[in-house]
């Protein structure tokens, strides 16, 4: 059983499944997983690497 976790800070959450206010990205077709509190922090990174290249 692996949880969810994050892929900035390395919390785990208390579920398999990632929740609600967690958030995910897919890059390079690898599934990137945040926090609740990463997904805030970095939510402008995360919206623009969609549009960037990789780096
Ligand atoms: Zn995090």
């Amino acid at each position: 059983m692996s949880r969810a976790t994050c892929s900035m800070c390395g919390q785990q959450a208390e579920t398999e499944e990632v929740p609600l206010t967690w958030g995910t990205s897919v890059e390079n077709g690898r599934k990137l997983v945040y926090c609740d509190r990463c997904t805030r922090e970095n939510v402008r990174n995360i919206e623009g690497k969609l549009d960037s290249v990789y780096w």
